[in-house]
């Protein structure tokens, strides 16, 4: 996908992500379907999803 509004991670060349990646207590998932790794170093916006117990 092509965005209008650069980066400088892109102008850059550095290998990131432009997804959220969403960290769980059973994994790690990235909301870009394409995303190539799940790094947290590679994303810019990383989100924490933990379990509330009830
Ligand atoms: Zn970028
Ligand atoms: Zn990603």
């Amino acid at each position: 996908m092509i965005r209008s509004v650069t980066c400088s991670e892109c102008l850059d060349h550095v290998s990131h992500c432009h997804g959220t990646l969403i960290v769980d207590t059973v994994g790690v998932e990235c909301t870009d379907p394409a995303c190539a790794d799940l790094d947290m170093a590679r994303h810019a916006l990383v989100v924490a999803r933990t379990l509330t117990p009830a």
